[in-house]
């Protein structure tokens, strides 16, 4: 079950947080894994510390999502090195914290650059690839916040993450005659950098929501992803997997033992 050690899988924000994590997990099971992200150092941090966790090649592709062409770029390149790609995992995404009373434009625009745009440029770009590939995976890491929960400060997020999931449905509907499937992931809360600069009172009024009783890690998420890009898992699309310990089951703080 789950051999994932012949297939070729692109991470975009693989070069720390939920993407390392997701990354870390390919590399462990044998796949060939490229990591993208934007800089350089965190990649080349990345790229030293999954080289050696399988036999899989593993590579750096620098980019940013939020630019048509520099998705393309990315792609591109993970093609050129692999031989083709198997598996899009499309996790690269921001959080800023904007209450909407003082949101601005370029506020908005920023997240719906990144978590939206950036989503259809890479899924759009790794088509041709995934088609060839004839089990091209493509998961995509939503969150609970939006779909299914919301936060004061992140309605903007919220929104491009519930939008994820509208443009998965279609794209799965899309591409299914190309065999390729489409999935998200919806992770609660999970340790990473990324939270951690929400600041330690943030963190620790998340992991007391949380039934499981504390937040996820990385490779939670990776694991998920991992089994959604599985062969074993090729009859499933359009699916969205929430992944976060039970935090979106309670009623109310006190629902939580
Ligand atoms: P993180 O630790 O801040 O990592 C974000 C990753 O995305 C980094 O590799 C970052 O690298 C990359 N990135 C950001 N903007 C980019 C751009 N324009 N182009 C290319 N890469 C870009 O965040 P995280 O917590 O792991 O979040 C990863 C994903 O999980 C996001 O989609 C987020 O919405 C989702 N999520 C996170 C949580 C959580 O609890 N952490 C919960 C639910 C969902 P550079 O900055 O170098 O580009």
């Amino acid at each position: 079950m789950f051999d994932l050690s012949d297939v070729r899988v692109l991470v975009t924000g693989g070069s720390r947080g939920i993407g390392l994590g997701i990354a870390r997990v390919f590399a462990r099971a044998g796949a060939s894994v490229a990591v993208s992200a934007r800089s350089a150092d965190d990649l080349a941090r990345a790229v030293a510390e999954l080289d050696g966790l399988g036999d899989g090649v593993v590579l750096a592709v620098p980019g940013d999502v939020a630019d048509r062409a520099g998705a393309a770029a990315m792609v591109a390149a993970a093609v050129d090195a692999f031989g083709g790609l198997d598996v899009l995992c499309a996790n690269a995404g921001i959080f800023p914290e904007a209450r909407l009373t003082t949101m601005t434009e370029s506020d908005l625009d920023r997240v719906l650059d990144v978590n939206v745009k950036g989503t259809f440029w890479s899924v759009q770009a790794a088509i041709e690839a995934l088609t060839a590939s004839g089990r091209g995976r493509v998961v995509l890491t939503s969150s609970i916040t939006g779909p299914v929960t919301g936060f004061p400060g992140w309605s903007h997020y919220g929104a491009s993450k519930a939008a994820q999931l509208g443009f998965l449905r279609s794209a799965a509907i899309e591409l299914a005659a190309a065999r390729i499937t489409v999935n998200a992931v919806l992770p609660g809360n999970i340790a990473t950098e990324g939270l951690a600069e929400m600041g330690p009172e943030y963190v620790a009024q998340m992991a007391r929501s949380v039934p499981l009783g504390a937040l996820g890690e990385p490779e939670d998420i990776g694991h998920a992803v991992a089994f959604l890009a599985s062969r074993e898992a090729g009859y499933i699309t359009g699916h969205a997997l929430v992944v976060d310990g039970g935090q979106i089951l309670p009623e109310s703080p006190d629902a939580v033992a």
